[in-house]
């Protein structure tokens, strides 16, 4: 079987180093909010080029907590409008809904799966104030575009980074486009910590200094409580992790991208819509998306024949038993999408012939 993503073999390369920095960990006797967090803040925001990165428990929590600092700043009051796109995992929504602010679907560009400017433009009334752009896939959203529009209509952005680290348009990444980027290093994720873990970057710095107290129980100061805020600290030994596989990322984002280039290159079945790339080289490959008016037909072929895919993601937001209410409106291009993707493997330690032979198949399936 060709698994979709064998994460055992990619954290078993790094065995040796995981162990090393366990250990490290377990021989300082400081496991929370100490110098391996610290570090990796400082080597993520390094990477990122951000000024700021801090760490929380996980990448819902990234968002959350980053609308939820807005509000208490000021800048956010409840039912403020947050465009999103309808295509989206959850939990980009499910912060927003969070925060008692009204998430706005927005349909995607049904190529790049991303949110564009005019898409955005046409959504924006009296009462928005986020774009909330997701780079789905490992595909950064067109933001220089993005970011005029928010300027012109005074809006704050926040980007969900979940899947696309290191992704990057006009050599400038992702997370350091809007005023915070939102990332999730889940184990499956580009970056990925061998538990729960996440991060918000920023240049702002008030802003930071609410996301701290907020992580941690709303204190600034030990039994001093300026907010009602939650407990989301990114632990040492996760902190640890992160800093083995950070120094490995751009090594793996390379590979990931060999294998696209693979797909790109050898699917010529006129069946099977291959993903648009707008941008090569900043493109990180999270997930590696076709469309085909067939999918259940081709996922069991594919699986017959020995090759596991996931669909990301088989249910759109507004069809979710969570928002009921959204259940009688119309998201045609989402609805599109979600009946059509399907993932194939794609891992940064996939082997030339395997994803040779899954080209092979694709080639070969007819209906
Ligand atoms: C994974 C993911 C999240 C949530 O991250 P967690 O760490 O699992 O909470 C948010 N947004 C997107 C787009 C994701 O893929």
């Amino acid at each position: 079987m060709i698994p979709f993503l064998d994460l055992k073999e990619i954290n078993q390369q790094y065995h040796q180093e995981l162990k090393d920095a366990c250990s490290r960990v377990i021989d300082s006797g400081w496991y929370i909010m100490g110098n391996e967090l610290k570090a990796f803040e400082q080597e993520f925001s390094e990477y990122c080029d951000s000024k700021y990165c801090i760490g929380v428990a996980n990448g819902l929590d990234a968002l959350i907590l980053t609308l939820r600092a807005w509000k208490e700043l000021g800048k956010l009051n409840d039912g403020d409008e947050v465009i999103v796109p309808s295509n989206t995992y959850i939990a980009s929504i499910l912060a927003i809904s969070e925060n008692n602010l009204t998430p706005v679907l927005v349909e995607p560009d049904i190529n790049t799966f991303n949110l564009t400017a005019d898409g955005i433009k046409s959504a924006i009334t009296g009462k928005t104030k986020v774009i909330l752009p997701v780079h789905l896939y490992g595909q950064i959203s067109p933001m220089k575009e993005i970011m005029n529009l928010a300027k012109k209509h005074d809006l704050l952005v926040l980007e969900d980074c979940a899947q696309s680290h290191g992704a990057m348009i006009d050599g400038k990444k992702a997370g350091t486009w809007g005023d915070a980027g939102a990332f999730s290093f889940y184990p499956g994720k580009n970056l990925g910590a061998l538990g729960d873990a996440g991060a918000v970057t920023t240049d702002d710095e008030e802003l930071l200094e609410v996301l701290s107290a907020l992580l941690n129980y709303g204190s600034h100061e030990k039994y001093k409580n300026k907010y009602k805020g939650v407990n989301s600290r990114l632990d040492e030994i996760q902190a640890a992790m992160l800093r083995v596989k950070l120094k490995h990322l751009d090594r793996e984002t390379k590979a990931r991208q060999a294998v696209a280039k693979q797909y790109l290159d050898g699917i010529k079945n006129p069946l099977i819509e291959l993903p648009e790339v707008s941008n090569v080289e900043g493109h990180v490959w999270h997930l590696f998306v076709i469309k085909n008016k067939y999918r259940e037909t081709l996922q069991k072929y594919l699986s017959d024949n020995g090759v596991q895919t996931l669909i990301h993601y088989p249910i759109p937001p507004h069809k979710q038993g969570a928002y009921e209410e959204w259940s009688d409106m119309d998201f045609p291009v989402s609805e599109e999408l979600h009946k059509e993707v399907l993932s194939l493997p794609i891992q940064p330690n996939a082997n030339i012939s395997n994803t040779a032979y899954v080209i092979c198949l694709l080639n070969e399936f007819m209906v």
